[in-house]
């Protein structure tokens, strides 16, 4: 009998570990599926998704939607297991769907069911689960693998398992408190793979003598562009928070990345804020001189009143060079120009992210060229197969992490079981 032993009961362990033995049974073999989890119980970073709800997946589904040194293998193996199999894979499990404007959400908006669902799913393929193991180290033993295990990341006294094929899901390094503790690297470097360098994405940015400090607590919309030695790298816009140490929301989660990759060169990095990205410059301008024709008297913190939140003018007016009480008549043409290029070119010095700690996901990974993009076996090491955040792909917010760990962990899963491995 084929033993598998998935390392990780996260989204790619849980849907691998169903895939291999839903696909056992449909070939009348006979395997073992084991999960290895160090936490207390598989999946629990789905509990957190989605803020509750676990954005499953999105409509808008394409390699486009994904970082990687290599986004060309992305696309193939969303071909072979994209949103519509997956979706397929949870109504199977009693998981009936909903979308809200392309994103896609279990009907009962609880991430918590989804998790329980995986959790009796796999009970009932007869998946063997062991949580509160940490996985030491792996090793190749021929043709098979010896494990080390513990009780705890502490513990001295460790158990030994033996597997003919090996699923590595162990996440990133994202939110370690819920699990992904970056172990997972080791381990696959020490079955020879290398990495693209790893940092926190989807995460807030940190600003170097914060001058939007006043304005913590906004939200506002708007649009924040990354630039590393002065090239854009990435620009989103939607609703911006400013917070005491720098600046969050989803745009802000949509470039992290390249300030985190460009951090992590010790590239400067700077970030531009477009307070008004809906109006044009001129659209701007001409309201500002209608107001001058009018002789109206108001100065101008009272003219902006209409357009941005209160307490984001004073920022806005000092890095203008302005006076708050400057009389809108008094308004000269360098002064307008000046004021205008702040609202839409609001400049931040990006000193750090918030880490890993903070992070959604991790960029960077185990190299994609060293995975069978058909099958998710290491090119490295025959028999170990690779799924999910481990691995060099970090997805924009709206489902596409959890898609990429639905993908990668179902091929692993379907492909160890079958015979045609390179063991
Ligand atoms: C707060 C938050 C919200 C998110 N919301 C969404 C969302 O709505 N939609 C979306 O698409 N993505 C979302 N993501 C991202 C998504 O959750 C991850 O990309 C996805 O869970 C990765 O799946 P994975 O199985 O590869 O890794 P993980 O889910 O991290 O699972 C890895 C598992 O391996 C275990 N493990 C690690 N090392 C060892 C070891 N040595 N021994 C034993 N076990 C080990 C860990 O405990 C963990 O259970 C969110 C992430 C966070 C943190």
């Amino acid at each position: 009998m084929k033993k598998i032993v998935i390392i990780g009961g996260g989204a790619a362990g849980m849907t691998a570990a169903a895939a291999a033995a839903q696909n056992s049974r449909r070939a009348n073999q006979k395997s073992e599926i084991w999960i290895l989890e160090h936490k207390d119980m598989v999946g629990k970073k789905i509990l957190s998704t989605g803020n509750g709800r676990c954005n499953l997946t999105n409509e808008v589904m394409n390699s486009d939607c994904y970082y990687s040194e290599n986004p060309k293998i992305i696309g193939q193996l969303l071909d072979k297991f994209g949103p519509e199999e997956s979706l397929q894979f949870f109504r199977e499990m009693g998981i009936l769907v909903k979308s809200k404007n392309g994103y896609y959400y279990p009907r009962s908006e609880q991430a918590a069911a989804v998790r329980e669902l995986f959790q009796i799913h796999l009970e009932h393929l007869g998946v063997k689960t062991r949580t509160n193991v940490h996985v030491k180290s792996i090793k190749k033993d021929g043709c098979a693998f010896m494990i080390h295990a513990a009780q705890s990341i502490s513990a001295k006294e460790t158990l030994s398992i033996k597997a003919d094929k090996v699923i590595l899901t162990c996440g990133g390094m994202a939110s370690p408190v819920l699990g992904s503790d970056g172990s997972g690297y080791a381990l696959a470097q020490s079955l020879g793979h290398s990495l693209v360098p790893v940092v926190p994405a989807l995460v807030q940015l940190r600003v170097r003598n914060n001058p939007l400090k006043r304005a913590a607590g906004v939200r506002t919309d708007g649009m924040v562009s990354i630039y590393e030695n002065h090239k854009l790298m990435g620009a989103d816009t939607g609703e911006l928070q400013i917070t005491e140490y720098g600046i969050s929301g989803i745009p802000v989660f949509q470039v992290s990345r390249h300030a985190a990759k460009a951090l992590h060169y010790k590239h400067p990095v700077r970030a531009e804020i477009d307070f008004l990205p809906e109006l044009s410059s001129k659209t701007m301008t001409a309201m500002l001189r209608y107001r001058q024709k009018r002789q109206d008297n108001s100065c101008i913190s009272e003219a902006l009143l209409g357009i941005f939140n209160k307490k984001l003018i004073p920022c806005l007016l000092k890095n203008a060079g302005m006076k708050p009480d400057l009389r809108i008549s008094e308004l000269n043409e360098p002064l307008l120009q000046s004021l205008v290029h702040t609202c839409r070119h609001f400049p931040l010095t990006i000193s750090d992210t918030n880490g890993f700690a903070h992070a959604q996901v991790c960029a960077g990974g185990v190299r994609l060229t060293e995975i069978n993009a058909s099958t998710m076996e290491s090119l490295r090491c025959g028999g170990l197969y690779l799924a999910g955040e481990i691995l060099d792909a970090d997805g924009i917010c709206g489902g596409y992490n959890l898609q990429w760990a639905w993908t990668t962990g179902y091929l692993a899963g379907l492909n160890a079981v079958s015979d045609k491995s390179r063991t």
